[in-house]
């Protein structure tokens, strides 16, 4: 009895101001006799206002985890709540609420994002339309998107008129239109060259830092980082690492971009060591713990290796 409510508290307390929490997320996919593991025990923390990337190698399970945050796909067991919405307890009526105002997405394919037989502010307008939006309002409101990611002159225009990072930067626009809490794009800048996905990039900063959206990006270009502050490394459908950069000022003024690694600690405190960690110590099955004032030291198991 004790142990369950002293569960239930800390499932509570685990991101409990976050806006987005992923705890243990498991989607397994069944496929005649054979399951496929997409994600397998996913944490996961975004703080509001936060820009980050999420980096995985192709089948690592990064569309999966934005299909379940989108509320497209239910996860199989784990718990997933974005702006206090539980994505496994939602009705139909909820998924659809939730997916109109609270979350906005840019597809990995650039034309699953536009309609191709409407203009730029069509486009943007078509989402404030299904959500009851007055039409001087949307107008209002496509104008200053598309102003502020760069667009203000091509509005008239049709997809196919368009470069494929000025499609991107409306694509943007329209996942905003209904101010929703959380942007999350997958592989944005996959089909563009890099001057073009700098752009995009630029646009997704200023949707982040101008519009006030939390933004969540996925990709496996690993240079990204060096476009967000924080980066989450994901493997094997689990979190593995963390890049996270600040800028810091040495004692003569002078400024400089540090970037530092983190292990991910779950909620129930199990961690992974880096393979080229183990592999260099040997570690394998069990390891000694040793608590010091202000770290923990882990070796090898020599009672193992004197066994050998
Ligand atoms: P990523 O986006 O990182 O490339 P995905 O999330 O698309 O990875 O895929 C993760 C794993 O799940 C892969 O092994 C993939 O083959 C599998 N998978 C994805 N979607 C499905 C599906 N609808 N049915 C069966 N297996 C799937
Ligand atoms: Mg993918």
């Amino acid at each position: 009895m004790t142990t369950t409510t002293s569960l239930q508290r800390s499932t509570q307390e685990y991101g409990a101001d976050a806006l987005i929490v992923c705890d243990n997320l498991v989607r397994i996919y069944q496929i005649e006799e054979i399951e496929v593991q997409a994600l397998q025990g996913l944490d996961l923390l975004v703080e509001r206002g936060e820009m980050i990337a999420i980096i995985g190698a192709s089948g690592s399970g990064k569309s999966t985890l934005l299909n379940v945050l989108s509320g497209l796909d239910v996860p199989t067991a784990g718990g997933a709540r974005i702006a206090g919405w539980d994505l496994l307890r939602m009705s139909a009526a909820d998924r659809l609420a939730y997916r109109r105002d609270v979350v906005g997405f840019v597809w990995q394919q650039t034309a699953r994002n536009l309609l191709p037989y409407l203009t730029a502010a069509e486009n943007v307008e078509l989402p404030m339309s299904f959500a009851g939006v007055k039409a001087p309002e949307r107008a209002r409101r496509t104008d200053e998107l598309l102003g502020a990611l760069g667009m203000g002159d091509k509005t008239n225009r049709r997809p196919g008129e368009l470069s494929g990072g000025e499609q991107q930067r409306v694509a943007i626009a329209v996942a905003l239109a209904n101010q929703p809490e959380v942007l999350f794009a997958d592989e944005p800048t996959g089909e563009l060259d890099s001057a073009t996905g700098d752009d995009v990039f630029a646009a997704l900063r200023s949707a982040n830092t101008d519009l006030g959206a939390t933004v969540v990006i996925v990709t496996h270009d690993a240079a990204v980082s060096s476009q967000v502050q924080r980066t989450v490394a994901i493997r094997d459908g689990r979190t593995a690492s963390e890049v996270v950069r600040r800028t810091e000022v040495d004692e003569h003024g002078e400024s400089s971009v540090v970037a530092r690694e983190y292990a991910v600690l779950d909620r129930v405190g199990r961690l992974q060591l880096p393979a080229d960690y183990r592999s260099s110590l040997g570690l394998r099955d069990r390891v000694r713990l040793e608590l010091e004032p202000d770290h923990i030291g882990i070796w090898a198991d020599d009672d193992e290796k004197g066994k050998k």
